[in-house]
């Protein structure tokens, strides 16, 4: 079959074999990549309609005690610029996303041990009681169950972790042997069973990465059927062991979330940060293709360049005012609007 027919059968049967996602990864062309964007958007405006959502990403910290080879702030990377917002600061950058419109507020961090349940706890119950219609999204690492469900008691709302990849022995060569990718789907699994609208993903073109992989990949995906999906690709950082590595395709990466999004109709599926780093346009292409979600960062200016999690990310030197703006005219010249709608997932 060729891969025109191949992105058809994805659109009718919502799942290809192994051998043919693989097939598809590693030959299509400029055309078959216009051929799925297009079937990926007109699924999209058909569900979401011309709004992309946005979504107030607050960096609360640059601690990790964990050593994934690829990540600028690995535990090992002594150069890395360490610093954790107080619970003052990230209801301060709360306060300025909802003065902006925010609906969604995206705590995101390194795993820190000074993150403890209450402290998450304390933290998202707050936000809650202050903005009792905001989401609040998570992405703080792999936790314990009783971790994960205190969080949602506490109201937490979403919650993102990427697979990374799931192919064993590809997450073995990314990470050092005590990670576990069954760890990672546990807590995936866990997270779904909480209720919780959950968010998993990969990096595109991770070293030792194959078409094989992103085909597990897809599989997985298609298996867990989580409500959001975060793809990007992988861009090296200087003071890790990945520093001499290729980064990876712009274009694999924007045909892979044409893709998820034929596979996965009703999935919420940002444009990354990470996209938007290796291309000029990147973030407009990611949602010609699909994406329907972009994620400004509310991190205080000051701590900005110190989330560096690989070389060049855009947007650490813009205040979260002119990050909004800057979003509302790139949606704007392609045709659609930012949305400041909470942006709930549509699926059942
Ligand atoms: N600690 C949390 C976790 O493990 O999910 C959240 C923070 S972690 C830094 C967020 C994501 O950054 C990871 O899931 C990974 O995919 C991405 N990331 C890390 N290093 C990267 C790199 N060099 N290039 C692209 N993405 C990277």
């Amino acid at each position: 079959m060729k891969c025109k027919e191949l992105i058809e059968k994805l659109n009718n049967e919502k799942v290809l074999t192994k051998e043919e996602f693989t097939f598809l990864l590693s030959s299509y062309t400029k055309e078959d990549m216009d051929f799925a964007a297009k079937i990926a958007r007109e699924i999209c405006d058909s569900i979401y309609g011309k709004d992309i959502y946005l979504r107030g990403l607050i960096e609360v910290s640059s601690y990790c005690k964990n050593d994934c080879y690829y990540c600028g702030i690995r535990a090992s990377n002594k150069n890395a610029q360490r610093y954790r917002l107080t619970n003052d600061e990230i209801l301060e950058c709360c306060e300025e996303g909802y003065a902006l419109g925010f609906k969604t507020f995206v705590l995101q961090g390194g795993e820190d041990m000074h993150f403890t349940c209450d402290v998450v706890c304390d933290i998202v119950r707050e936000i809650k009681k202050r903005y009792p219609e905001c989401a609040v999204t998570l992405s703080l690492g792999e936790k314990p169950y009783e971790e994960y469900k205190a969080y949602k008691q506490a109201g937490a709302d979403r919650y993102l972790l990427r697979h990374e990849t799931a192919s064993e022995k590809h997450y073995s060569l990314l990470h050092p042997e005590k990670m576990l990718l069954s760890e990672r789907k546990r807590c995936l699994r866990d997270l779904k069973s909480l209720g919780f609208q959950t968010g998993a993903g990969m990096m595109v073109g991770a070293p030792y990465q194959t078409a094989e992989n992103l085909a597990e990949d897809m599989l997985y995906l298609h298996d867990l059927k989580p409500q959001m999906v975060g793809i990007g690709p992988f861009i090296p950082h200087k003071d890790t062991p990945f520093r001499d590595m290729q980064r990876g395709s712009f274009e694999l990466t924007v045909f892979l979330l044409s893709l998820v999004r034929i596979m996965l109709p009703d999935v919420l599926l940002p444009a990354t940060t990470a996209l938007g780093t290796i291309h000029p346009k990147g973030r407009e292409i990611g949602v010609l293709a699909g994406a329907n979600v972009i994620m400004p960062n509310l991190s205080p200016l000051s701590v900005r360049k110190k989330y560096m999690l690989y070389e060049g990310k855009i947007c650490t030197g813009d205040e979260s005012a002119q990050s909004v703006i800057s979003v509302k005219e790139k949606m704007e010249s392609i045709g659609y609007r930012v949305s400041f709608a909470r942006g709930d997932y549509k699926g059942i």
